[in-house]
């Protein structure tokens, strides 16, 4: 006969509430100092753990970017420009966008680019600034890229001791909070109910300015077609809230644990500035990072002069 399930009691569930809480303020005695996780940190943690150790946990910050990164960049910096100053110069958004394009393309290195021509790229970023301006929206800001803290809250867990930072592109009157994506290719269905970056937007929002907002993904594409703008809606939920904690709460073990595993099939191992530090540990857990700054230069050439990410 199948043994029966064991029915919990509200005393018993309470019981595991508190023994989960007690385990987790023992664990965390050790965790990171600075007090916080930013958006683009808890994501580099997750898409390779190594990476993620290298650039925030040892601050090994380097000035490289890829094409698509800058590309991206360049449309953002326009767009924010455009937002902020209440729509009212198209030719100054453009113009934001050119000269960031042409301030940070040194940081790229072209020769490693699938696309070797910096000039055909400068041409797609104003493209697609352009696209995103002609579509047209009845947005009105109330935040344009400003630097939001929040909890990281659990509903029967609690907080964890380190809060979430992020930087939303826009916040509207209207209670949207707007994040604009770049891409030379469509975005699959669906994709903005799972994106974790929505999760922790509406949770800076909710901290910040007191309701849950509707999260709404600018999403401006590129192909042979020519550039294109699809807009994708989500709304975040306290469960999903709870998902961006236990995943949160994941990486502070790791990083209490010292588990840092490189993962070869990150989207940018190919091009990863921390290749050289990755190969020399032969893939195993990089801790092993040289004593010299000069073999750290080897191994890492576009390391800047000083350390850490600004978020
Ligand atoms: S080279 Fe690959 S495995 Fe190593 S840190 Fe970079 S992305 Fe991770």
């Amino acid at each position: 006969m199948d043994e029966q399930p064991e029915v919990l009691t509200n005393d018993v569930k309470a019981e595991i509430v508190e023994s989960a809480k007690k385990h987790l303020s023992e664990t965390l005695e050790a965790q990171v100092s600075k007090g916080y996780f930013s958006i683009s940190e808890l994501r580099a943690y997750l898409t390779c753990p190594l990476y993620g150790y290298f650039r925030y946990g040892k601050k090994l910050w380097t000035e490289s970017t890829g094409a698509a990164a800058l590309v991206g960049s360049s449309v953002h910096f326009g767009l924010a420009r455009w937002y902020s100053t209440k729509k009212t110069s198209r030719e100054q958004a453009l113009e934001y966008t050119r000269r960031y394009f042409a301030e940070e393309s040194s940081k790229v290195n072209w020769e490693n680019e699938k696309i070797r021509d910096p000039l055909g790229e400068a041409v797609k970023s104003e493209a697609m600034l352009i696209a995103a301006l002609d579509e047209g929206d009845d947005w009105e800001a109330e935040a344009v890229e400003r630097s939001m803290y929040g909890e990281i809250r659990h509903s029967k867990l609690g907080n964890l001791p380190v809060k979430l930072k992020g930087v939303p592109d826009l916040y509207t009157k209207s209670n949207i909070v707007i994040d604009h994506k770049t891409s030379y290719r469509a975005w699959d269905k669906g994709k903005e109910h799972k994106d974790m970056q929505a999760t922790a937007y509406a949770g800076l929002i909710r901290d910040n300015f007191g309701k849950n907002p509707e999260v709404l993904f600018n999403i401006i594409t590129l192909n042979s077609k020519g550039p294109n703008v699809d807009r994708r809606s989500t709304y975040r939920s306290q469960e999903n809230f709870d998902q961006l904690y236990m995943m949160a709460r994941g990486i502070l073990d790791m990083i209490e644990k010292k588990a840092f595993f490189p993962n070869p099939e990150a989207w940018f191992h190919e091009t990863c500035e921390f290749r050289g530090l990755c190969v020399d540990t032969n893939g195993q857990n990089g801790n092993a990072i040289p004593t010299t700054r000069k073999e750290l230069l080897r191994l890492v050439p576009k390391l800047a002069a000083k350390s850490g990410p600004k978020s």
